[in-house]
């Protein structure tokens, strides 16, 4: 099976060569072309999110945690009656450490729980699914940059299952269900919603 940093390889270059022929062909600008390629790289690892030993598991975790912490800091640090804010930095300091690991092991722990090592996340339902976040994401960005990032982070994604479906013998990542049809029916519900949503967006600029 290629290894973390294969997928990152491969990522990498097929998303700077789309932002590149993205930028000459339909003039993405700065903003489109650097979250495109963030949406792209990321999206080459996004589907190994199931596997508990991976790296973008605990890198994602990691994310999750920081993001967590920065909401958590920005909100005791700031004025308010209700915990008597804003608090002394070393309860802040404590605070963030805490939220931290809070938020990222749960995060974890609900990943660990829910997924299977190539199930549902290797399967042709994420890429889009993934670009359609992309794409609800940086909706209040413009139609032109949610088509920039909804591309290259379907395209991120897809380079990570046709390698695997390369390399691998014993199953196929570019399947359109798993074995639990319950919920692979759940996956393409929320994919089509999400995509609609973002493609709402696209169409209202
Ligand atoms: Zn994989």
């Amino acid at each position: 099976m290629p290894n973390f940093e294969c997928h990152v390889a491969v990522a990498s270059v097929a998303s700077a060569v789309a932002v590149a022929t993205g930028s000459i062909l339909f003039e993405w600008d700065n903003t489109a072309s650097s979250l495109a390629f963030m949406a792209g790289l990321s999206g080459g690892m996004v589907p190994d999110l199931d596997c508990d030993t991976a790296k973008p598991r605990r890198l994602a975790g990691f994310f999750v945690g920081l993001g967590c912490a920065a909401m958590v800091v920005g909100y005791v640090s700031g004025q308010g009656q209700f915990l008597r804010r804003p608090w002394p930095a070393a309860h802040v300091a404590l605070a963030a450490v805490g939220s931290f690991f809070l938020f990222s092991s749960i995060f974890m722990e609900i990943l660990k729980g829910r997924t299977k090592h190539r199930g549902l996340f290797h399967s042709l339902a994420t890429p889009f699914l993934y670009g359609g976040l992309w794409g609800c994401l940086t909706a209040g960005q413009g139609g032109r940059v949610i088509m920039a990032v909804w591309f290259l982070a379907t395209l991120g994604v897809f380079t990570h299952l046709i390698l695997d479906a390369a390399k691998g013998f014993t199953f196929n990542p570019l399947k359109i269900a798993s074995d639990d049809l319950a919920a692979s029916t759940r996956l393409w519900i929320l994919t089509a919603l999400v995509n609609f949503l973002a493609f709402i967006r696209i169409f209202a600029f």
